[in-house]
């Protein structure tokens, strides 16, 4: 039987404590959430500013399905093009300051579309360890060379470009800007110094940073005060925007490059009317509701100070600067007794494990709709765990 191996294979997933499956959650997201009949304090959610069960998002989203129905019907360069794409693409690229911004279907797609269309195989990415998979897969289909660097080691990075920049063509050094299973950021000033020095493109994915960072709320970009500098910013309007899509922002002529040579633009359909609206009007609130990104920080910092003080020693609280705050834990088999743990205690907390990421974790996400007791809740169930 040609297909037995697939059995076999779920098997050695099971042994190895790697075996996931979906958890359903019924009702609309946010901090608080209904899973399995039970209410749940939501520790697991991208949604960091609340937004995606935001009523004025959903009625964004079910008049624009009244005006232009369900689907796009088609790609973008055929008949799937609506006049609420560009409206979000101009939203995006003055959110971002940048000349121009291209939607994709999803974060994703963004990521594989974009590094498949700059690169090929006369040139060379070189690339985070910890990027997400998107960044990795987008660079296997580029069909480029790929070095991946230690995460965050600069020196490591030079010492590669030193070696291998010189061998080929054209080159780009990619990287998410909050990295989504540690929570830490990329050095961005640095990394451009090193694209600067070595003539390279640099790419930054925003998925985790747009909407968290920078006073505007537009990403690590401006929180790095880097928006002059010439760059490629990807982002997702599946996290703070609390819709679906992705989107490239940049010159406009990367922008024009993109429509004609990504093939996840060109030949997929095109962003729904309901995706597309509900991302619109998200854009609008985050820039005139600041308010929202401030109680994200406060909640951020309130909870890294008490994590600090207060954390059992066997945890080892990462090295986090953003609103993904993750403990370690010694193995797969511990971190999903203790994400069972938080969830008889009425607490979602993700247990992520290998191969998502190099060691096993509990990943705390915070949002802005978090209250006081949300995080005391928290507290006392680390603070029972032994
Ligand atoms: N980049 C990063 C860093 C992400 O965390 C994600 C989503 N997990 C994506 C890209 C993909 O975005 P989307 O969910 O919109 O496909």
């Amino acid at each position: 039987m040609v297909y037995r191996w697939i059995d076999k294979s779920l098997k050695t997933i099971h042994k190895a404590n790697w075996y996931r499956s979906p958890t359903e959650i019924d009702g609309r997201p946010g901090a608080e959430i209904q899973l399995d009949g039970r209410r749940f304090i939501n520790f697991a959610s991208n949604d960091y500013l609340g937004l995606a069960g935001d009523d004025r998002l959903v009625n964004a989203a079910v008049d624009a399905t009244n005006t232009y129905g369900t689907g796009s019907s088609g790609s973008r360069l055929l008949s799937g093009h609506r006049p609420l794409h560009r409206q979000l693409e101009a939203a995006i690229a003055a959110f971002k300051q940048t000349e121009d911004a291209v939607v994709f279907s999803s974060g994703y797609l963004a990521n594989l579309g974009t590094l498949a269309a700059l690169v090929d195989r006369r040139d060379v990415i070189f690339a985070d360890t910890y990027n997400h998979s998107s960044l990795k897969n987008g660079a296997l289909l580029s069909g480029a060379t790929v070095f991946d660097y230690p995460h965050n080691d600069l020196d490591a990075l030079t010492a590669l470009l030193q070696q291998h920049r010189s061998h080929y063509r054209r080159c780009l050094i990619v990287t998410d800007s909050v990295f989504s299973m540690d929570g830490d950021i990329c050095q961005l000033p640095e990394l451009l110094d090193l694209g600067d020095r070595f003539e390279c493109m640099v790419m930054v994915d925003e998925a985790h940073g747009t909407g968290v960072f920078g006073d505007r709320g537009s990403g690590c970009v401006e929180y790095f005060g880097c928006r002059d500098r010439p760059l490629i910013q990807m982002g997702t309007l599946s996290k703070a925007l609390g819709s679906l899509g992705g989107y490239v922002a940049g010159s406009s002529s990367l922008v024009e490059f993109l429509r004609n040579r990504a093939p996840t633009w060109i030949y997929t359909t095109g962003l729904s009317p309901a995706d597309t609206a509900a991302a619109l009007r998200a854009i609008e609130i985050l820039q005139k509701e600041p308010q929202r990104r401030a109680k994200l920080w406060e909640n951020v910092n309130a909870l890294k100070q008490r994590l600090t003080e207060t954390l059992p020693p066997q945890f080892q609280l990462l090295p986090s600067n953003s609103p993904i705050i993750c403990v370690r834990v010694k193995d797969a088999a511990t971190v999903l007794a203790l994400g069972k743990t938080f969830r008889d205690a009425g607490l979602f907390v993700s247990a992520v494990r290998p191969p998502t990421v190099p060691s096993s974790r509990l990943r705390v996400t915070l949002m802005a709709t978090h209250e006081r007791h949300h995080l005391d809740r928290l507290i006392e169930i680390f603070l029972k765990l032994k």
